[in-house]
């Protein structure tokens, strides 16, 4: 379902300040006078966490108060549901008479959801045309904050092993370990149900714990230990603070060659906000850098910052979400789940790798982290800074225009250089028939360990191989419910879809002509790397690194143990291992394929391929080492891999810049995707091409499609897409509002808008 709320939208590219929250205090006053006229019953208007529903009213029960943003529970038929009172001038509602409106049952004893919080809420509902429940639900996640108690019961492994070790218990015991939590979510770590943890406990192997979940947090301390700053760092952090100490919107760009000290300069702006008692958030794009960053933040400050994100237990998160709820939580770092959070008194935003596309969350509601959190800061009043070593386009475009500013650190810290960048041509001097890796990487990476440092050979695919076919009969194993091909995965032995997670256990024989021994692998993927580097390396000890095995911030935290103690020689990562680490022996880096992200016409394929290669060879030589950089391409004359050789950004910026201005995309022109998408292809086509069919026409706007999306077929559902492509002054929002809002397609269709897509899936 589509936000039915009207309202212009602002767009962050586009406005330096969103329009000014619309409510103050005349809201407030309004609730005031419904409730002490006696001649009305006093009414709340209310948002409630479900994405189907617009505004209710309900009434107020005598003794109870209601503040727009009080979360409370109202009856919804025979369910009762978490919502939120809201202004009701901004949340248009049907008229019900006062005879009707049935009680809210509860108003919960935790702070209102901050009216910039709220103004934020309703912005992403506008711009990204989603439900605003849906956009409500990012702001309370977690039902158990909201009640009283204070004491939980969870559970762990006793160490006693129980008289009856089932294989599947062995399993759960062995996948639970030393963890604790709730039966259920020891059952999803386990693997089994919830009867088999049950089972346990009764056995005696598993044991309940009572846990104190409101602990209180330390307080970091800004002047634990403070750096000494060199003079450009200095300068930007002396910008910072300032903006921080003066409050008001201020976006800065933070942009600073890979270990120039951008973190040591963005800890000086949290140390300000925290002598000045306001609360920081600091979005990073992978729950995995949480770790390290955990570390140098506590050595900076004193003690660990709150962490919020998806491995959270529910009793971790009802502690997090309590104290930043209240104010106690002073700097949050988190994933992009954090930028809803109710704040009641932020005063900075560092959105760190701000340029890395996994800001831009896909399911659900479709938004970019960057740009709310920017939004955010707008309506906080606040600076937000986002730092990146190699920002955005769109980000880029902003500093052009004058609306963000730019600080900059041009030299690594501490005189280490940054590396030497080669090209290796596999045109010329290819690798051998069946490996990847070609004679002068090869050589690189002896010479490397002879010396006793360590490498990273990157390559941005999971797996062992991409594709799997049968050598007999061509027979190609793809996933039955999307457009893809099954990905094996040899050390679980099973092929495995990345798109829906459907997997299976690779077989003996093809499944199309029986023949045994007949499959072979196609193409490679990091595990086959790690393979290779075996075969050439016997001795050397080597670690895969992608969410395969780096699923949660304890097991980033022992890979980075490892690697400090020089555990690992070589490491073999996809774009997990591109961010944030810091490891000085590390001074060989490999880019196995770098032709592998331009492939496939993606608006910003060279852009991407050159911010991952860039990030990458930022680990190499951190130290006082110097570190080198081999680029594998078949295309080394291609416009980002001699930009990438030569160092010069700013010319494959400039020409990049200049081809999407010329072709009026962002961020000089807007892009909208329509998804339509269900079980029955037909069903599916029908309503994609009677929407195309509505499409309004209108100037500086094209309507492409509907064609079938790139992923043709997801999760079991066929997929069609239109692209609206627009000039920036068109209200591409207001008109796709309007031009779906009039239209009816079956409950078994799904029409989704992604506005600003990254991922043209
Ligand atoms: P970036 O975030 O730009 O990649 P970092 O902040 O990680 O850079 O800095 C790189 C390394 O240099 C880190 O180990 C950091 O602690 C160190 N460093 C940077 N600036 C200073 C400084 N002024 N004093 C001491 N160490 C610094
Ligand atoms: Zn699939």
């Amino acid at each position: 379902m589509l936000g039915g709320r009207a309202g212009p939208a602002v767009l962050v590219a586009a406005a330096a300040a969103p329009r000014g929250p619309r409510v103050g205090h005349h809201a407030t006053v309004a609730f005031r006078a419904a409730r002490f006229d006696l001649a009305f019953v006093s009414r709340a208007r209310v948002l409630l966490l479900n994405a189907a529903l617009g505004p209710l009213d309900y009434r107020i029960p005598e003794g109870m108060t209601i503040a727009p943003g009080a979360v409370v529970v109202a009856p919804l038929g025979p369910r009762q549901l978490v919502g939120v009172a809201w202004e009701p001038e901004r949340a248009p509602a049907t008229a019900v008479s006062d005879n009707r409106l049935r009680p809210l049952l509860h108003a919960y004893d935790v702070p209102p959801l901050p009216t910039p919080l709220r103004r934020l809420i309703e912005w992403t509902a506008d711009y990204y045309l989603a439900p605003i429940g849906a956009v409500l639900r990012m702001a309370l996640p977690s039902s158990s904050a909201l009640e009283g108690a204070r004491v939980v019961t969870e559970y762990r492994a006793s160490g006693n092993v129980p008289a009856r070790l089932t294989a599947q218990r062995a399993q759960a015991l062995e996948r639970i370990g030393a963890r604790q939590g709730l039966i259920r979510e020891l059952a999803a770590i386990g693997g089994v149900s919830d009867g088999v943890i049950r089972g346990l406990v009764k056995a005696g192997a598993i044991e309940p714990v009572e846990v104190a979940i409101d602990d209180p947090w330390p307080t970091p301390d800004p002047g634990h230990a403070p750096p000494t700053l060199e003079s450009s760092q200095a300068a930007a952090a002396a910008a910072l603070t300032e903006a921080v100490r003066a409050s008001g919107f201020a976006p800065f760009v933070l942009d600073g060659v890979t270990g120039s000290g951008k973190t040591e300069v963005y800890f000086e702006a949290i140390a300000e906000a925290l002598r000045s008692d306001r609360q920081t958030l600091v979005l990073l794009p992978e729950i995995a850098l949480t770790e390290p960053f955990l570390k140098r933040f506590a050595a900076r400050f004193g003690c660990d910052p709150v962490a919020w994100h998806s491995g959270l237990r529910q009793s971790q998160r009802r502690r997090a979400w309590r104290a930043i709820a209240s104010g106690e939580a002073r700097v949050v770092v988190g994933a992009r789940s954090a930028l809803f959070l109710p704040y009641p008194k932020l005063g900075l935003i560092v959105v760190d790798e701000a340029h890395d596309q996994s800001f831009k969350q896909e399911e659900g509601v479709a938004y970019h982290a960057r740009d709310v959190a920017v939004m955010r800061g707008s309506f906080e009043k606040i600076p937000v800074v986002l730092a990146s070593a190699t920002p955005a386009i769109e980000t880029r475009h902003m500093v052009d225009i004058g609306v963000y500013r730019e600080l900059r650190l041009p030299d690594r810290y501490g005189g280490a250089r940054l590396p030497a960048i080669r090209a290796q041509n596999l045109v010329a001097d290819p690798a051998p028939r069946g490996r990847w890796l070609a004679p002068e990487l090869v050589a690189a990476r002896a010479a490397n360990l002879e010396a006793q440092e360590q490498s990273l050979l990157f390559l941005n695919r999971r797996g062992y191989a991409p594709l799997t076919l049968c050598r007999h009969c061509g027979y190609r194993f793809q996933c039955p419910n999307c457009t893809a091909w099954m990905v094996e995965h040899r050390f679980t032995r099973r092929l495995a879809c990345h798109h829906c997670g459907h997997a299976m256990p690779t077989p003996g024989a093809c499944p199309e002509c029986g023949l045994e021994e007949s499959l072979v692998a196609c193409g490679p993927g990091v595990e086959r790397i790690a393979d290779e580097v075996a075969a050439l390396f016997p001795d050397a000890r080597s670690a895969i690194v992608t969410s395969d095995t780096i699923w949660s911030p304890a097991r980033a935290a022992e890979f980075v143990a490892r690697m400090e103690s020089g555990d690992i020689d070589i490491v073999v990562g996809t774009q997990l291992v591109t961010k944030g680490y810091h490891f000085p022996n590390l001074t060989l880096v490999g880019v196995v394929d770098a032709d592998l992200g331009l492939a496939g016409g993606d608006l910003r394929a060279a852009e991407r391929t050159f911010q991952q290669v860039s990030q990458v060879s930022g680990r190499a030589g951190r130290g006082e080492k110097p570190g080198r950089v081999l680029i594998q391409t078949h295309e080394p004359e291609a416009r980002v891999i001699a930009a990438l050789v030569s160092g010069d950004a700013e010319s494959f910026h400039a020409a990049e810049t200049e081809a999407r201005r010329e072709a009026g995309m962002p961020p000089f022109g807007r892009l909208a995707a329509i998804i339509v998408s269900s079980e029955n292809l037909a069903e599916a086509t029908e309503t994609a091409r009677m929407i195309g069919r509505a499409a309004p026409a209108r100037e500086n706007m094209t309507v492409f499609g509907p064609a079938p999306a790139p992923l043709a077929m997801l999760r079991g559902r066929h997929r069609l897409r239109l692209l609206v492509h627009a000039a920036r002054t068109v209200p591409v929002q207001d008109i796709i509002r309007n031009w779906l809002g009039d239209l009816k397609w079956k409950a078994s269709t799904r029409v989704t808008v992604d506005v600003d897509p990254y991922s043209f899936l």
